[in-house]
């Protein structure tokens, strides 16, 4: 929507009306046309919604705010018999805050605009026909049709076809994917070539898009500390403003003169400062693909001096290779290492674990579903396969189980035992993300200082990877509940830190740390949850991108308050003092700073963020 089609929607009537009875009745009573009494009327029922707010702000939030101070300046100034400069100061606020509430109505709808919308028709089969009908008839299930240069409305699986699909929308990468049968498409992405027809797996309101227009409209409920600060700070101000105000007009008698000082005094911008640049910055990054959960991890991040990272699933890819596997045991193939191993960590949602399985279904081997299946965190898996006591993990969840492993472990190395005797390994490729080192580069740029790699597998591939990638500190061996430890020891030394993990068994960790960030999380709903911060896909990059977004809000926010309120007040506080301007002057000053808080949050929309 256009920026004049806000500026005079329908809602805003009433308060164009306000502003023009105003306007007309001061310039009338200014040329003598007017008499006093009507002008008065019209002073009411201009203040009327400013007092209205006033009243229902301190009632309900407890909160004074700039139209309770503007109120009383008018209130003073009838009072006083100042009549037509409070007829002009109540005019210029009633604009003021007129624009204001446009632009905050304006930059929420541009959340929806960079993300976009979905389409409110589709296109299913139904008793061998397509026909097409209204989206809120599609059930769980159905099968629909998508074609070249469509935007899908649900999450669903291929059935049929294949296409290239620009998931932009969602995850910030502008490379269409390539999908084919059996691949996940999600609501929001367009389908650039092709043609496929999907199986409905999630409506509407359940997918990957809605939860992220969801997070990005929650945001705002939480605040950033600076935000409760000037929160704080306008409250205790409040009485000091009132006494000052009442103590010039005791020395002075100058009606005017407290008018003016009334409308420097007021908090007003404070209060929209911090929102405008949260609102902003969180629908930037969620164009990124990056979803930040609230103004306080904007914060957050912008300050953080450490970044913790997991190492199996986040420095390294998702789907690790499997290298070899070996049989220590002449009863056992290698195949039946696989099939056990495959089978006991069937359920286990590691990355490992699947990359296992995957590898099994890939040479065809028969899984059997585990009994008794435990996950332990760090280690491994524990399961009954075919009356048979298995455990599949590193070479510490064995010897910590009272299992002898003679053989090394240089690599990650997985280690099979039945029955509590070692029967073979596998050994598994974790390749570095190819982005890894340019993404830590880029944190450092950034002004992160120190960077620590914890992870659960062994020292030497500890050592490996964060050799590659250039992390000079890290911990090997260690377990979720070590790993929260050390961000606590961190923490204890002063430091600021996040913590970066895949969401899914990291998610202590993630808590612990000031603030997480989970990894990849599209689709897995848990990993969404944990995380304070959320990067739909799993590129590094998109952390320093992250941190970047949120240092030039944290910036913007403290323009915004120390120099767009603090020094615009102080300055005409001044000058009101000194008899240099009046009260109409100092309603057009106030303009000012309003304005460029403004602009000044808003233009974090657009702006190229380094
Ligand atoms: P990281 O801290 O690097 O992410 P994890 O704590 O997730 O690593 O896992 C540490 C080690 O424990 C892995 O390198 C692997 O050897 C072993 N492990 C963990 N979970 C499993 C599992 N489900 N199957 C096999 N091995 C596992
Ligand atoms: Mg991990």
């Amino acid at each position: 929507m256009g920026y004049f089609q806000f500026l005079f929607a329908k809602e805003h009537r009433m308060e164009i009306l306000r502003i023009t009875t105003v306007g007309i009745a001061s310039i009338l009573f200014w040329l003598h046309i007017l008499p006093l009494s009507v002008l008065l009327v019209a002073i009411a029922f201009g203040v009327y919604s400013l007092i209205k707010t006033a009243v229902l702000e301190l009632v309900r939030e407890k909160k004074i705010g700039t139209e309770l101070f503007i109120s009383i300046a008018v209130i003073v100034g009838v009072l006083g018999k100042e009549y037509l400069a409070a007829a002009i100061v109540l005019m210029i606020i009633l604009i003021a805050e007129y624009i204001a509430s446009v632009n905050t109505e304006k930059t929420r709808a541009s959340i929806q605009d960079l993300i976009g919308t979905i389409p409110t028709t589709i296109t299913v089969y139904r008793n061998n026909k397509e026909i097409t009908v209204k989206l809120e008839s599609v059930r769980v299930g159905d099968i629909i049709l998508a074609r070249t240069g469509e935007r899908l409305p649900v999450d669903g699986i291929i059935i049929k076809g294949t296409a290239t699909i620009n998931q932009a929308p969602i995850t910030g990468e502008s490379t269409p994917q390539e999908k084919k049968k059996d691949d996940t498409v999600y609501a929001g992405t367009i389908i650039t070539t092709g043609a496929i027809n999907i199986k409905v797996t999630k409506l509407v309101q359940d997918t990957v898009f809605a939860r992220i227009i969801k997070l990005v409209e929650d945001a705002e409920q939480n605040k950033a500390p600076i935000e409760k600060l000037t929160d704080k700070v306008a409250t205790y101000l409040i009485p000091i403003a009132f006494l000052f105000v009442i103590g010039i007009y005791w020395y002075t008698r100058d009606v005017k003169m407290v008018i003016a000082a009334l409308i420097f005094m007021s908090p007003a911008e404070l209060g929209l400062a911090t929102p405008l640049v949260t609102i902003s910055a969180v629908a930037r990054a969620a164009k990124e693909g990056i979803l930040i959960k609230g103004g306080l991890y904007l914060e957050e991040l912008a300050k953080v001096d450490t970044f913790v990272f997991d190492k199996t699933g986040t420095l390294t890819t998702g789907m690790p290779n499997i290298q070899t596997v070996t049989s220590y045991d002449q009863n056992y193939t290698q195949n039946d290492v696989l099939s056990f191993a495959a089978s006991a960590d069937r359920r286990s949602s590691h990355p490992i674990a699947k990359s296992i399985v995957a590898y099994a279904a890939q040479k065809k081997i028969r899984l059997v579903e585990p009994t008794r299946f435990t996950v332990v965190h760090g280690r491994g898996a524990r399961a009954t396969v075919n009356g048979k006591n298995v455990l599949v993990g590193n070479k510490k969840f064995l010897t910590e189980n009272n299992i002898e492993v003679s053989q090394n472990a240089t690599r990650t190395t997985i280690f099979v035992a039945v029955n509590k005797r070692v029967i073979g390994a596998i050994t598994i490729n974790d390749t570095i993300r190819p982005e890894a080192k340019k993404a830590i580069e880029a944190l450092r740029k950034s002004g992160v200082k120190h960077f620590v790699m914890l992870t659960g597998d062994n020292e030497e591939s500890a050592q490996t990877v964060a050799r590659a990638i250039g992390i000079t500190e890290w911990k090997a061996n260690l377990l979720p509940e070590e790993k929260i430890d050390y961000i606590k020891k961190l923490q204890k030394h002063g430091r600021i830190v996040a913590m970066v993990g895949d969401g899914i068994n990291d998610a202590p960790a993630l808590a612990q740390a000031s603030i997480g960030l989970a990894m990849g999380a599209i689709g897995t709903q848990a990993a969404m949850e944990a995380a304070d911060v959320v990067l739909v896909n799993d590129n590094l990059l998109k952390i320093a991108r992250a941190k970047a977004i949120s240092k030039r809000s944290y910036r913007t926010i403290k323009e915004n308050v120390f120099v767009g309120v603090g020094v615009v007040h102080v300055i005409g506080i001044t000058l009101v003092l000194l008899r240099i301007i009046g009260p109409v002057e100092a309603a057009a000053i106030h303009l000012v700073p309003d304005v460029a808080v403004l602009l000044n949050s808003v233009k974090l929309l657009r702006v190229n963020i380094q």
